[in-house]
């Protein structure tokens, strides 16, 4: 493609929308522009881009097994009460009538439409399994559309659905995915980990978020350094705090305190670390209170707390509402007596003789012990995991991450095949539910992660699989028959072979040139100038390393055609 014919309107200022770095790169690099909040228009580069990323999605799905269909956008309502799903997906379903009066919605997934496409077609356990995906545009109508295609309200999702004979044969078709899912990421040239997820109701490891690494991720995630675990920061297991202390239980003594409410001043006061205080939080659980133990060094884990006490809603209690339920005032609240219910993170249990609130103003215990002087109603792992912590599964040193969640893969059961009445034959003739799974990517969204997990401060470095072209070709003197020349013939061979170039041709200065060429991020750059007039040596710079190297032209293309061959992955 010519520079001097392609529609890409770059900007030079930042726009002041756009709070990350992608958004603010893409909006500058011409990917797209927004009709509406949370909207998109796809121009031409962006697209690009973003069929990069589709054509990895469909070989690997195809390559696992999986088959492509499309799937309609609009959905009738009837579909959606069936699973319930009408009443309870909330506000992120965009609901509406047609001219008929018929309520409708837009897809912001397609579990209802697929099941009733396989209830109706398939019918004998000989059929299965099977794995259906389509790559289609969503709606959700997001709460906060933010970051430019990272969370948009319109977005382009890859999304699959598999039908089994059994939970033993979903499972298999599950490792697929996830095998397929980890060839997709690697494909496109980016940095990931799969995250073990919640699985809800169906229990075992079959939920995975597949998360791009990248500084400005909405989510926290626990990385082994070691070993391949990773998960994110409310769901990673603390491993259990070891053998326990082996200290004598000594007296329990209380002590004064005046004004020490926080634990470092008690500590500071008593002259103690903070791992031999024990911190008394008061929770409200779906309102009720509740108090929560943890070492005087660390946290809560809110989430942990929410899934031991099954609630929806978990806050910490403000002094007021601490001081109603338990009659003392923040600060000195302890266990021993405690009026109100006790639960205690597991490394609690196996401390001795540490130092609690003594549930009177200005007043402390010492020597309290577990068992002895209180029980606790459940001990639970309950706080928040740290670098300090070992990782659950090899031991090994763990770090803190950001993550961007691209994928989604989900052991689904018969939850929808039940409530839809979806069921096959077995081979004994009995009816039964397919068991299902689904398995999502967020095609938009790769290309917004690989650019914030990709970039310096002049622009976008396009891992080589996802780059709309892979090298720019810069004329720095079109008015120069020779330069000009040269450009056009290594333009033309290169496209003859197969590679996609970007020649610019414009009449501009050079210096333009290269900002733009660093802005869109294309990884090869060949500088085709004065040097070339006088000596036939042209540049080839790499956007990555920044590492440049001048050569004769024929040697170029024999370099840039190996480069390319090898910085794909395949
Ligand atoms: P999130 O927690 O980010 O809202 P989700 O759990 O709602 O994601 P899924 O329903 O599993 O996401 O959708 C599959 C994939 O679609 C996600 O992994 C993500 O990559 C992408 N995705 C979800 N919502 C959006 C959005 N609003 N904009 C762009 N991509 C999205
Ligand atoms: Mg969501």
């Amino acid at each position: 493609m010519r520079y001097s014919q392609i529609f890409l309107p770059t900007l030079k200022e930042t726009p002041a929308e756009a709070e990350v770095i992608s958004h603010r790169l893409m909006l500058r690099a011409g990917f797209m522009r927004k009709l509406t909040s949370g909207v998109y228009s796809y121009l031409p580069y962006g697209l690009a881009a973003i069929r990069r990323v589709e054509q990895i999605v469909r070989e690997e799905m195809n390559r696992a097994g999986a088959q492509e269909l499309l799937m309609p956008m609009v959905q009738p309502a009837d579909l959606w009460k069936e699973t319930g799903r009408y009443e309870k997906y909330g506000p992120e379903l965009l609901r509406f009538k047609d001219r008929h009066d018929r309520e409708s919605c837009l897809g912001p997934t397609h579990e209802e439409v697929i099941t009733d496409i396989i209830r109706r077609e398939l019918h004998s356990y000989r059929d299965l399994p099977v794995n259906l995906y389509q790559i289609q545009t969503k709606f959700r109508d997001e709460i906060r559309p933010r970051f430019g295609l990272m969370r948009g309200r319109e977005f382009i999702m890859k999304d699959a659905y598999s039908f089994d004979v059994s939970d033993e044969q979903a499972e298999t078709s599950y490792m697929k995915m996830y095998e397929a899912y980890k060839r997709i990421f690697s494909r496109c040239g980016l940095t990931f980990r799969a995250v073990q997820a919640d699985s809800g109701a169906i229990g075992g490891n079959f939920s995975h978020e597949f998360m791009v690494l990248a500084k400005t991720g909405e989510d926290t995630i626990v990385v082994c350094t070691a070993c391949e675990y990773a998960a994110n920061m409310e769901k990673a297991e603390v491993k259990t705090a070891g053998p326990g202390s082996t200290e004598e239980m000594a007296a329990l003594k209380k002590t004064e305190t005046p004004g020490k409410r926080k634990v470092d001043a008690v500590c500071e006061f008593l002259g103690i670390e903070a791992a031999r205080l024990v911190k008394t939080m008061v929770y409200m659980a779906d309102g009720n209170p509740v108090a929560v133990l943890v070492r005087g060094d660390r946290e809560v884990e809110e989430v942990k707390l929410k899934n031991l006490l099954k609630v929806a809603d978990v806050d910490l209690a403000d002094d007021k509402q601490a001081f109603d339920a338990t009659g003392v005032p923040t600060g000195y609240l302890g266990p021993v007596g405690s009026a109100i219910r006790l639960v205690a993170d597991q490394e609690v249990m196996l401390m001795r003789n540490f130092v609690t609130g003594a549930n009177e103003k200005n007043h402390h215990l010492l020597n309290v012990n577990p068992g002895r002087d209180f029980q606790a109603e459940a001990v639970a792992d309950l706080r928040k995991i740290t670098t300090d912590d070992a990782c659950p599964v090899c031991g090994g040193r763990l770090e803190l991450t950001e993550g961007i969640e691209v994928g989604h893969i989900f052991k689904l059961g018969t939850s929808y095949s039940e409530k839809m009445q979806a069921v096959f034959q077995d081979k004994d003739g009995l009816e039964k539910p397919f068991v299902m799974g689904c398995y999502g990517i967020g095609v938009s969204r790769v290309v917004a992660a690989a650019i914030e997990q990709n970039h310096d401060e002049n622009g976008i470095i396009f891992p080589v699989p996802l780059a709309p072209y892979k090298a720019v070709i810069l004329n720095l003197d079109p008015k120069d028959e020779k330069i000009t020349e040269a450009a056009e013939s290594l333009y033309a061979e290169l496209s003859l072979a197969g590679m996609d170039v970007l020649l610019d041709d414009r009449d501009e200065r050079p210096g333009a040139k290269f900002k733009d060429a660093d802005l869109l991020g294309m990884p090869f750059r060949i500088t085709v100038g004065k040097k070339f007039a006088s000596g036939g040596i042209v540049e080839l710079r790499n956007r990555k390393t920044g590492e440049s190297t001048e050569m004769l032209l024929d040697q170029l293309k024999v370099e840039l055609l190996a480069k390319i061959a090898d910085a794909t992955v395949n």
